[in-house]
């Protein structure tokens, strides 16, 4: 197991900055999640770790070890990749024992970790069936096995679940925290999915144009975020943010923080508005509502408003969230 340590980090492609300064301590055995919009340079950060690209300027450390140098195989880290990277015409098992054999591992040896490992991924039943024969999961799985015969004391993971259907990812996701329980090893994910981010993440990196935005453990991001673009980024629909300028202040609330009805109800924030959108998602019911302060966004288990319709809103005062001039959260 290793922690991950990035020391002023820059990575420059044509004169351009794509991560800038970036300073960040990846605990041992945890599982951290980069996220954020795409090109915001998560992949690029990923492979400077692998030491798959170097970094331009800074230090990356590996259980305390200063690997900047270090060439991608030495460095005790494996990488998943969205698109699996398994060969299609080996069976399951010799995809898996593949590196072990070009590792010279003995026989012996390597049917029993082929065995035990197939165990912790599912694979069991399947190590004499082709890829081509495999559900894309199975498939993903495949993957996974293949990086952990090596043992790795990091597991470096981009977008691996990318190319499966909604499902299907959603059952992956679970497979993932249960493999990393298992496993205790350091994990560490990209996605631009911060559904992915708050479902799996000890702790979630938000990253935006090269920089980290804030670190935090998801329900802390959710709750305290540091500033507008991650109250924005994380949560579905997004943050409502307005700007009052008869007051000169910047205030947010989440969807479901406000209460909608026919009559007025308690609330700092008290306001009325016509159903713009109405959108029905089962459990909840998300609609769009022009005040006169803003269109908001308001999630609500009841159902039973409709378009057209004047409803009234209330916020409490502790759900609202102020902001200043920089778009920092100050409260
Ligand atoms: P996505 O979610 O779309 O994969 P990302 O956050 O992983 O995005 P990166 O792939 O790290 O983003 O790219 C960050 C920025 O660096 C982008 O603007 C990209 O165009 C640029 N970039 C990446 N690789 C290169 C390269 N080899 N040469 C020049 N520019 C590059």
């Amino acid at each position: 197991m290793a922690s991950i340590e990035l020391k002023n980090i820059t990575k420059t492609f044509e004169k351009h900055d794509v991560i800038k300064d970036l300073n960040l301590t990846i605990e041992d055995g945890k599982f951290t999640v980069l996220v954020g919009p795409s090109g915001c340079g998560k992949t690029t950060l990923l492979r400077m770790i692998a030491g798959l690209d170097p970094q331009t300027s800074g230090q990356v450390l590996v259980g305390g070890k200063d690997v900047s140098k270090t060439a991608p195989g030495q460095r005790g880290i494996a990488m998943v990749f969205q698109n699996y990277a398994i060969y299609p015409t080996m069976s399951v098992r010799e995809n898996i024992e593949f590196g072990l054999k070009n590792n010279k591992v003995p026989k012996a040896e390597r049917i029993e970790l082929v065995e035990s490992i197939s165990e912790t991924v599912g694979l069991k039943d399947y190590l004499d069936r082709k890829p081509s024969t495999l559900s894309g999961g199975q498939r993903q799985r495949v993957a996974l096995a293949r990086a952990m015969v090596k043992k790795p004391s990091v597991f470096l993971m981009d977008e691996p679940l990318s190319n499966l259907d909604a499902k299907l990812r959603v059952q992956m996701r679970i497979e993932l925290i249960e493999l990393h329980k298992k496993l205790g090893t350091t994990f560490v994910y990209v996605t631009h999915d911060q559904v992915e981010a708050m479902s799996m993440a000890d702790k979630i990196v938000l990253m935006n144009k090269g920089v980290i935005q804030q670190e935090a453990p998801p329900e802390v991001m959710y709750h305290t975020p540091s500033n507008q673009f991650t109250a924005q980024f994380i949560g579905v629909p997004p943050m409502n943010i307005t700007y009052v300028r008869e007051k000169q202040l910047t205030f947010g609330f989440r969807p479901e923080s406000a209460a909608i009805g026919r009559s007025p109800q308690q609330g700092l924030v008290q306001t009325s508005g016509e159903i713009i959108t109405r959108e029905m998602l089962g459990s909840e019911t998300i609609y769009q509502i022009k005040t006169p302060l803003d269109t908001f966004m308001i999630k609500s288990i009841d159902d039973q408003y409709r378009v057209n319709e004047t409803v009234y809103v209330s916020l409490p005062e502790e759900k609202i969230h102020f902001f200043d001039d920089q778009e920092k959260r100050i409260a």
